[in-house]
């Protein structure tokens, strides 16, 4: 019997959600945000509860050769957090399901979830379910994360406004770089066992790649300073592919400067060492878990002198339009790489 058969990486990642997107319709009332969002929202009264689900792989997201099993854990946690705060929430409970092999002991389990309890005490979030089951090799965890804002305080991906501001906390590209300076310390370690990785220099890198926390503070910042993002996204992909994910949900077009980009001085200096562009790492490495909004140019007042947020840029009309502006001044178009795992 021959049948057509669709290649998953012509679709891409984005492609195959949105395939799936389109075969549903909200039947309830009470969703009020389905597919598309950091998280999707349900109708509780004055407030909207929130719900993101996040799923991590052996072999795809981590390599458990240089990735300490309770950080792991923690990080799991961390990435479901960071996108209930990008819808401006408070994540309150967490279910987190594995599925592991036999190669896995007990106290490999017992770190993996002292990497979670750290997390759930960190950012005061509940344990209130799971699944546990058996996998033929590697370890998978999935957490659903719930949370909850008032309604007129959530923020989603579609209501950046033309002359808003484009903001990003903390500094972008030093996960990305961070996870070169693990595989290449896990080369030289195959290559060479007796070899001490060399990884002192480039501690704050690793920090990053490996043990992310969700900018929780900043949505009680934005709070404390009274003001509400029109839109917001957690940066889990690279700058650029949020970027064109606020630009195509809020039907605006972006406008970025490259000199206004915050990146760890660190993380250029390495990003250097490993011929890779430094730009490059902040607009389409991954995993930095800060948050990416827009502001009424009104607000940018109240949160100027905010230690940890960047004014990148700004909102224009023209959707098609979204440019980055190098340091010689040219506009070059914002192209999203991003990770896409079915490459
Ligand atoms: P994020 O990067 O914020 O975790 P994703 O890019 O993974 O978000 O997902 C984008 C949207 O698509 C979210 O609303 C998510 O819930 C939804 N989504 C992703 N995969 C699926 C799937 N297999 N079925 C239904 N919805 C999905
Ligand atoms: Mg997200």
């Amino acid at each position: 019997m021959t049948e057509n058969r669709s290649e998953i990486s012509q679709l891409g990642e984005f492609g195959l959600i949105d395939r799936i997107h389109e075969k549903f319709t909200l039947l309830n009332p009470s969703s009020l945000t389905g597919i598309g969002d950091d998280a999707a929202v349900i109708d509780a009264g004055d407030e909207g509860i929130l719900v993101t689900t996040d799923m991590l792989v052996e072999g795809i997201h981590f390599d458990l050769s240089y990735t300490p099993i309770h950080h792991l854990g923690y990080k799991a946690v961390a990435a479901n957090v960071s996108d209930i705060a990008a819808m401006n929430g408070k994540a309150e409970q967490i279910t987190v399901s594995i599925a592991l092999s036999n190669r896995f002991s007990v106290e490999a389990v017992d770190a993996l979830y002292a990497g979670i309890k750290a997390a759930c005490e960190n950012y005061k979030v509940d344990l209130v379910g799971g699944d546990t089951t058996s996998s033929p090799s590697g370890l998978v965890i999935s957490i659903t994360a719930v949370g909850r804002a008032k309604k007129e305080d959530i923020a989603y991906r579609s209501g950046a406004q033309v002359n808003d501001i484009i903001c990003v906390t903390g500094d972008l590209g030093a996960a990305f770089t961070g996870l070169q300076v693990l595989a290449r310390e896990k080369e030289v370690f195959l290559t060479n066992p007796e070899m001490q990785p060399d990884l002192e220099k480039y501690e704050y890198l690793v920090g990053r790649q490996l043990k992310p926390e969700a900018r929780t503070d900043i949505v009680f910042d934005l709070a404390e300073a009274g003001v509400k993002p029109t839109a917001m996204i957690d940066i889990s992909d690279g700058l650029a592919s949020e970027l064109l994910h606020l630009s195509k949900n809020s039907g605006v077009g972006i406008r970025v400067y490259e000199d206004k980009v915050p990146i760890d001085h660190l993380a250029f200096e390495t990003a250097i060492e490993f011929k890779l562009d430094p730009i490059t790492c902040a607009l389409n490495g991954g995993e930095d878990y800060e948050l990416l909004f827009t502001i009424a140019k009104t607000d940018q007042e109240k949160i100027k002198n905010h230690p940890d947020i960047h004014f990148i840029g700004y909102i224009h009309e023209r959707k098609a339009e979204n440019v980055l502006i190098t340091k010689q001044g040219t506009a070059v178009p914002l192209r999203a790489q991003g990770w896409d795992h079915f490459k």
